[in-house]
């Protein structure tokens, strides 16, 4: 079998994720490779440190990259904190609690799990009774959970947890850059995501950022490899890691300035996610945040202005996502291979109980643009029609034009 030349199509993808990334992310890493300990790659590992203080809006020292998809980063800052037995509390409102239930669940942890309907959020309220039966090591929540479109207040949950010293970790994958996310205003001790949202970049590479609080914790686990092991190097009094990859403070000695060997940094993703965090700071956070408001608003208005149902709890929608459900007598799937195949489009199915039920389309990162949100509505519109639904002629697009006419 001969193969060819990979020139795929030029799609646009409006689902939940991943997004068309940006082209100024693509040729940054097109450039070549340097040595792991090159004085200018370990500059570039110091300025993308920095770059991400910036995007999380923190001071803290410990801010970097883990190699991996977003669950690189999840399964790093849990696998650490978590010894076997420790106790952890997740509010589980979409796809993405039961992964980080799945993944404390592999630490060993103690589970206790504070469960809502798909659609919803959780009160502050019933967080902080939670934690006071509980009594957790670790509170771990998902931010904006794209398999519901719903973005969870972080802020009071913040101010809990720190009143009952309780370490705070927050999956902020699909929502950072997006949603405001004020990392050390809202007493959070971790935070992990990937590029492949709003961040306008390919997946492969998992930003976190740590607190003191949390460093302080996980180096009770301190463990430097034999091999590279020195007279100065002592073992932490705490149990070893369970992840040698995972392991915090060995991520931390390498990206620190002891630069302790450790894994080979993927260094064709260092430059995508220090060029993604280069836009986002370029055009400033918050202006990132309002571009995203304002072309999901414009697609949610859309879609409704076609007449469609919008899936949730909108008070806490996030502004990158929206669920749209499935008109009666309309197959969904036919719809979005009509989409892809005929417009070049893509837009998200859904899992779990919403499966069948809604697609998901986003507005995010690169493609939270005015052409790309009028393309992909005028094209829903077409293929709704063939589908046999009735849209109304031009609503669509009528209804989003409004929007970016009153701003
Ligand atoms: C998209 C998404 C992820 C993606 O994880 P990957 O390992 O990069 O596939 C993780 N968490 C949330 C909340 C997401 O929306």
């Amino acid at each position: 079998m001969s193969s060819q030349i990979i020139n795929p199509p030029p799609r646009l993808l409006m689902g939940p994720g991943p997004i068309n990334a940006d082209p100024r992310v693509l040729q940054a890493m097109s450039n070549q490779l340097i040595g792991q300990y090159d004085p200018v790659m370990t500059g570039y590992m110091n300025e993308t440190m920095a770059l991400y203080r910036q995007v999380f809006k923190t001071q803290n020292q410990w801010t970097l990259l883990v190699d991996g998809t977003a669950r690189a980063g999840i399964e790093a800052v849990l696998v650490s904190i978590l010894e076997p037995g420790d106790k952890v509390l997740i509010p589980v409102f979409g796809r993405f609690g039961h992964l980080l239930r799945e993944i404390c669940e592999r630490a060993q942890a103690e589970i206790h799990t504070i469960e809502v309907e798909w659609g919803q959020v959780v009160d502050p309220e019933q967080v902080e009774q939670a934690i006071r039966k509980v009594r957790p090591k670790v509170f771990a929540t998902v931010q904006g959970d794209t398999s519901t479109t719903m973005l969870q207040p972080l802020q009071e949950i913040g101010e809990i947890c720190r009143r009952h010293e309780v370490l705070f970790y927050c999956d902020a994958t699909a929502s950072v850059v997006g949603n405001t996310l004020l990392v050390d205003e809202w007493h959070l001790d971790a935070v992990s995501v990937g590029l492949q949202k709003c961040l306008g970049g390919p997946s492969g590479s998992a930003p976190i950022t740590l607190s003191d609080r949390y460093v302080a914790e996980v180096r009770k686990r301190q463990h430097v490899e034999a091999g590279i092991r020195t007279a100065q190097h002592q073992a932490g009094e705490r149990p070893r890691i369970l992840s040698n990859y995972f392991d915090v403070p060995m991520l931390l000695d390498y990206w620190g300035e002891e630069r302790l060997n450790h894994h080979t940094e993927a260094t064709t993703m260092l430059y995508g996610a220090r060029e993604c965090a280069r836009l986002v700071v370029e055009e400033g956070v918050e202006n990132c945040v309002s571009r995203h408001e304002l072309h999901g608003r414009a697609m949610l208005q859309g879609v409704q202005g076609l007449g469609l149902q919008v899936f949730g709890d909108l008070k806490h929608k996030m502004n990158n996502v929206v669920g749209v459900y499935i008109p009666e007598g309309v197959n969904g799937e036919q719809v979005r291979q009509s989409m892809l195949l005929d417009f070049n489009i893509e837009i998200g199915t859904s899992f779990g109980p919403l499966h069948g039920k809604i697609w998901r389309i986003g507005t995010m990162g690169y493609n939270a643009r005015k052409d790309a949100v009028l393309t992909t509505l005028s094209a829903l519109e077409q293929v709704l029609r063939r589908a046999g639904y009735q849209a109304p002629a031009g609503g669509g697009v009528q209804a989003a034009f409004e929007v970016y006419e009153r701003g």
